[in-house]
């Protein structure tokens, strides 16, 4: 068995509304950092608190190096699971100093041992110089790290992080995705991140779990859940992109779209019936005289690139189709403009 296991995990709050959390099963492996990414309310904080012991599930078991830790007959209590908390606004207390703040997490250890312990998990985040400040004298990355040195000082089996880098600004906040990854892979710790923020999500996972309305829709690396999302929902919550229908080809290859012809990466397992495709607008390039065409309808320049919505001749009711493309920022394009380009089969990927 994995390290951590959630079995049929659900959660129900009031008997009569939806599951919170619905038939959850996740497999985490010792040393992984795994996230939970969805939108609000999908049920992402409901799991974690029933992980740390927080909230009782109403069906499922939670096991732990082993152990099962809640289920049918038992519960242990949370400071029992050996288990890590961040909280989203790091809660740490105001009127104790760093050092004790780290050590309020080792009440049970001897004082000797409690300083020492505490000094070295300070140095692992790199905060040895600070500890004998408050933490409002510290900045919000810095208080960050002071508590997620206080959550891994017990040696944890599972660090639980609830919106780790919501509170942050842009330049801090892809800091943080760095320093929190580096720091939980340095204490070879296993990690749940809790994240409605998909670029969170890709820069810290080894796996993502995606999540909605309380289901778990798909588990993956982030390259593979870019390039291979199972279905819509992830298709559009990962990334931009375009979805369009079409026709299987008898080669299993191609899908015939009201578009034209779109290759797929590799032959699929699908047979010859209407699917569904995803392709990202990156997978999309301008050519000179490409595969499909269109006229320029929007331009929005992002800076890294030029977002263009083309509208596309349909060519069985002639009613428009219009994909987003993306256009690097030097290339000279306006409104009304007819572009041709061709899509890369490496971005396109047959969904649900
Ligand atoms: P997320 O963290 O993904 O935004 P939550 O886990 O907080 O979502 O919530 C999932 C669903 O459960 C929501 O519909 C929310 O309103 C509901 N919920 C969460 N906590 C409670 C509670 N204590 N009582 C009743 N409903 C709750
Ligand atoms: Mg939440």
């Amino acid at each position: 068995m994995s390290f951590i296991h959630l079995k049929n995990l659900t959660k129900t709050f009031n008997h009569n509304e939806r599951e919170a959390v619905k038939e959850l099963n996740l497999s985490i492996d010792k040393g992984e950092i795994v996230t939970l990414l969805g939108p609000s309310g999908c049920g992402k904080t409901t799991t974690l608190r029933m992980i740390a012991g927080f909230e009782t599930p109403s069906n499922g078991t939670i096991y732990i190096d082993g152990k099962a830790v809640a289920g049918q007959s038992h519960s242990l209590p949370p400071e029992k699971r050996g288990i890590g908390m961040v909280f989203q606004d790091y809660a740490l207390f105001p009127h104790m100093t760093i050092l004790k703040n780290v050590m309020f997490g080792l009440n049970r250890w001897k004082t000797q041992e409690k300083k020492a312990r505490a000094r070295e998990v300070l140095e692992l985040v790199g905060l040895e110089d600070y500890a004998k400040r408050y933490p409002a004298q510290l900045s919000g990355g810095q208080q960050q790290r002071v508590a997620l040195a206080r959550a891994l000082a017990p040696n944890p089996h599972v660090v639980l992080m609830d919106e780790p880098f919501s509170n942050l600004d842009a330049g801090l906040r892809e800091k943080m995705r760095y320093d929190v990854t580096t720091i939980l892979r340095k204490a070879n710790t296993t990690a749940i991140i809790v994240t409605h923020d998909q670029k969170d999500a890709f820069a810290v996972s080894d796996k993502v779990a995606v999540m909605n309305e309380g289901i778990i829709q798909q588990v993956a690396a982030p390259k593979e859940m870019y390039r291979c999302p199972k279905n819509c929902f992830v298709a559009q919550f990962v990334g931009k992109t375009n979805l369009l229908t079409g026709m299987m080809d008898e080669d299993l290859k191609n899908i015939h779209t009201h578009i034209g012809k779109v290759s797929l990466p590799e032959e699929s397992q699908k047979q010859l019936e209407t699917v569904k495709l995803s392709i990202r607008p990156e997978g999309c390039k301008l050519v000179q005289e490409g595969t499909f065409c269109g006229r320029v309808q929007r331009v929005t320049y992002s800076g890294e690139y030029q977002e263009l919505y083309v509208q596309l001749q349909n060519d069985v009711n002639h009613a428009e189709e219009t994909m987003l493309i993306y256009a690097p920022v030097e290339q000279e394009i306006e409104v009304g403009k007819v572009v041709s380009f061709d899509i890369n089969p490496a971005l396109v990927a047959l969904v649900d």
